[in-house]
């Protein structure tokens, strides 16, 4: 019996907004055996089993009734190295950006634009994390997921997670898969991707023509750190909606009204509007009641001022999702788990 389970703890340091609720069990999973340690306790006394990795993109509205495991399990291994191409694996609680430092450190490039993203490697497939251009799906090699339904262990090719804009099968099938561990296709060579947002003009600013992999991971970390708070400082989960995609009729609609419109052509004909243009236009940047609020330099971006709950960061999302729907007639999707 490694497994500790602790009664009524505060989640506070476990989500990134920083709310206050209680988890009426609590335990940290270091290795596979403790994994299932946790689900025969919840089997036994008859108790939810709510997993979570880093809590960054999390948004918990009030105590949780259930055993919440928090995935701690570390280790990372080269599977094969081979003609440039190197396949390594990563356990489920390893921290999401110092794994992607330590890739760099090995010289493999791949997840170089997916550097500062809080969170574990276990979570990364949930949503398809990314940024800059490049989703996990772009480098990703398989999985392993227990399957909570049966207890097995299963292996997933990339074609099988059902991979797309914030989006997976382990997003929609919600409870039955926990990730174990999460395999990478990375390259000796750097295939870098440049072209999305300022990352270009950020290395030319400082000067690097060539960039190396890490160069490109420092332009973004700097990128990112000016944009978006730090959850150390100032509670929040990211962008708080997802860039919503629309009819491409309704996009040349809203651009003959709105010139300035931030909107993306998709390779399905729809278009893909930036949620952040549609609240910060529809005057919401910096709006704040109580301790919750919109960030002030960053629409897309909901932030805990310290003392906000759950549902006060709720009610204000939909708040938000209401006006932009009367306003522009797109519907806003929330990004962040709602328990
Ligand atoms: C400042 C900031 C910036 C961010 N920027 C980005 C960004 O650029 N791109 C992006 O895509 N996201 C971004 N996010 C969101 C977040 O970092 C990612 O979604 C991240 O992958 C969440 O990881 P986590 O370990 O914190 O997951 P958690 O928040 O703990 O959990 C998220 C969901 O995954 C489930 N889960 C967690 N671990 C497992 C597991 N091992 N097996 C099965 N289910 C599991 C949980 O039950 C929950 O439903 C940002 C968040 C913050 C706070």
């Amino acid at each position: 019996m490694s497994l500790q389970v602790q009664s009524q703890v505060s989640l506070k340091p476990f989500n990134s907004f920083g709310v206050d609720v209680q988890a009426r069990l609590f335990a940290q999973a270091h290795s596979d055996a403790d994994v299932r340690e946790a689900l025969a306790y919840g089997l036994e006394h008859k108790v939810p089993v709510l997993v979570i990795g880093g809590g960054s993109n999390l948004l918990l509205t009030a105590d949780i009734e259930s055993l919440v495991l928090r995935m701690a399990t570390r280790g990372i291994r080269v599977l094969s190295d081979e003609g440039g191409k190197v396949v390594i694996e990563a356990e489920a609680g390893e921290p999401w950006h110092p794994f992607v430092q330590h890739t760099l450190s090995l010289g493999l490039s791949g997840l170089e634009n997916l550097s500062l993203i809080p969170g574990t490697v276990g979570a990364a497939p949930m949503q398809n994390i990314g940024a800059y251009g490049v989703e996990i799906k772009d480098v990703f090699a398989g999985l392993t997921a227990l399957d909570r339904q049966t207890g097995e262990l299963r292996d997933f090719t990339l074609q099988e997670c059902n991979f797309a804009y914030r989006d997976s099968l382990f997003k929609q099938e919600p409870g039955r898969w926990l990730i174990l561990r999460v395999r990478f296709a990375l390259d000796r060579a750097a295939h870098l991707h440049l072209e999305y947002g300022p990352v270009r003009q950020r290395l030319t600013e400082q000067g690097i023509e060539h960039p190396t992999a890490s160069d490109v991971s420092q332009a973004i970390c700097s990128i990112r750190n000016e944009k978006l708070p730090d959850p150390a400082v100032l509670g929040n989960a990211g962008s708080f909606f997802k860039n919503p995609l629309v009819s491409s009729a309704l996009a040349a609609r809203l651009k003959g009204e709105y010139p300035d419109l931030v909107a993306y052509a998709q390779p399905d004909g729809q278009m893909k509007l930036a949620a952040g243009w549609l609240i910060e236009r529809a005057g919401w940047k910096g709006f704040r009641e109580a301790d919750a609020g919109v960030h002030k330099l960053q629409a897309l971006v909901l932030v805990n001022y310290g003392g906000a709950t759950g549902l006060q960061l709720l009610n204000l999302a939909q708040r938000i999702q209401k006006d932009i729907l009367e306003r522009f007639h797109v519907d806003l999707e929330m990004e962040p788990n709602r328990y």
